[in-house]
């Protein structure tokens, strides 16, 4: 067993937003450690990845969940993102999209949330409808 508690985060590889989501989710779940899963744009890849790109992000969050016993996944997109240049309106919307099919694998974790990152570099979580 690993002395810790884990969460998963699949975030920008922006050095910007690493820090503000470690911190966001140990604060918030009260966990010792953040399995960082990074690519350009995250949000972007369900609609515009390369092919296999979520597929190994899928990969990736499953070896936090079964190897670390992650209970919690977080979708971040953020402002300024280099790696999916889109509106906010947009990211939000892309969030939602990744977060139901990050439902449809049917991970044993209690939770599955998505964030916004703003412009001051604080989390700001997403409503589910
Ligand atoms: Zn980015």
């Amino acid at each position: 067993m690993h002395a810790g508690k884990f969460g998963t985060a699949i975030n920008c590889m922006d050095g910007r937003v690493q820090l503000p989501v470690i911190n966001w989710m140990k604060d918030k779940y009260g966990l010792d450690y953040v399995d960082m899963i990074t690519e350009p744009g995250p949000d972007g890849t369900l609609p515009n990845g390369r092919p296999g790109q979520v597929e190994s992000i899928k990969s990736r969050v499953m070896i936090s969940v079964n190897a670390h016993g992650s209970q919690t996944i977080l979708v971040a997109a953020h402002h300024d993102c280099a790696g999916n240049p889109v509106s906010k309106e947009e990211h939000i919307r892309m969030i939602g999209d990744f977060l139901k099919e990050i439902r449809s694998w049917g991970l044993p974790v209690k939770d599955i949330i998505g964030v916004w990152i703003n412009g001051d570099w604080a989390v700001e979580p997403i409503d589910q409808a």
